[in-house]
């Protein structure tokens, strides 16, 4: 049986929350089979708890946000987005503030914290969403759709009337049975427009980002010295996003997810009407025989995965 995972040692690290400027400490704890992946604020008294499910998301429009009427947390994207990659179910997020920090802007510097605890399989069976019919939410020209398919697909494309960003580079599909996420999706930073970021900050947001953090646009050009780390970085990022949204529904998907200048509101409402159309899907465990049958994503064989990209990092 393909079995559940969680980390095998406490990890923590520091950094800035994106929006809010704050630095904040961010501790991951091993937790038991069943748990689920759980946010607390060690901040606030009580140190209120809070599982991940497409309900608990209170705010879509800059990050994605977990929360109750008493507390909250911003920005849970990227990190559930490692999260994901790697196959962790059982996971305490403790933090000491109310925004995951960002870091570099992508995920690659959590994969290495979750990797530094070293993911481990735990006895009980994981259980994966398996879709079985098209669920899907259109809004205007954008859209997200579910499709069935046998394994993990992402297709992704993006449409933004700016001359930093080519059409060529404005779709990307890919299929973690073949493609590595590390690889391919990992190091993609999120990005703004100077603009944007300006009147933001009049509104007290976007206070820790930077060009260390994020790919930042003028109306023109990409202001980054070092220019991008993708040559289509921009939908890779979504992509990026995506994959940690969907994770907040709390089991991987088995399944393709095709969408059209989607983000995290829309992303939030696919989940919502999936959990309305309990017909369309199923959950089920899986046989070690089945990662093949299912064209089952390199999320499965992360050690082997991450063992080499981390070595490949460090050379
Ligand atoms: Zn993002």
């Amino acid at each position: 049986m393909i079995l559940q995972r969680t980390i095998q040692n406490e990890v923590s690290t520091v950094g800035v929350g994106l929006h809010t400027g704050e630095k904040v400490k961010i501790i991951l704890c091993p937790a038991s089979e069943g748990h689920g992946v759980v946010f607390q604020r060690d901040d606030i008294t009580g140190q209120p708890k809070i599982t991940v499910n497409p309900q608990a998301v209170t705010e879509t429009k800059l990050c994605s946000t977990l929360g109750t009427k008493d507390f909250s947390i911003a920005t849970v994207e990227h990190l559930m987005s490692a999260l994901s990659a790697t196959g962790v179910d059982n996971i305490l997020v403790r933090l000491d503030g109310s925004e995951i920090p960002i870091m570099d802007g992508s995920a690659i510097s959590f994969i290495h914290l979750i990797k530094s605890a070293v993911i481990i399989e735990q006895t009980k069976e994981k259980e994966f969403v398996v879709i079985n019919d098209v669920i899907e939410i259109v809004d205007g020209d954008k859209f997200a759709r579910f499709e069935p398919y046998k394994g993990f697909l992402v297709d992704f494309t993006i449409d933004f009337p700016h001359p930093a960003f080519k059409s060529n580079d404005s779709q990307v599909s890919i299929d973690f049975f073949k493609d590595s996420y590390i690889d391919e999706i990992s190091r993609a930073r999120t990005f703004g427009f100077m603009q944007e970021v300006e009147y933001l900050r009049s509104n007290g947001l976007a206070r820790g980002g930077s060009l260390e953090n994020a790919i930042v646009l003028d109306e023109y050009k990409i202001l980054n010295e070092d220019g991008l780390r993708y040559k289509d970085e921009f939908v890779r990022h979504k992509i990026l996003d995506a994959i940690g949204d969907l994770y907040i529904l709390g089991y991987p998907i088995i399944g393709k997810f095709i969408a059209h200048k989607s983000g995290h509101d829309l992303n939030n409402r696919l989940l919502r009407e999936l959990i309305k159309n309990r017909d369309k899907w199923k959950v089920t465990s899986l046989s070690i025989d089945d990662i093949d049958r299912h064209n089952l994503s390199s999320f499965l064989k992360i050690n082997e995965e991450l063992n080499r990209s981390t070595q490949k990092n460090l050379q």
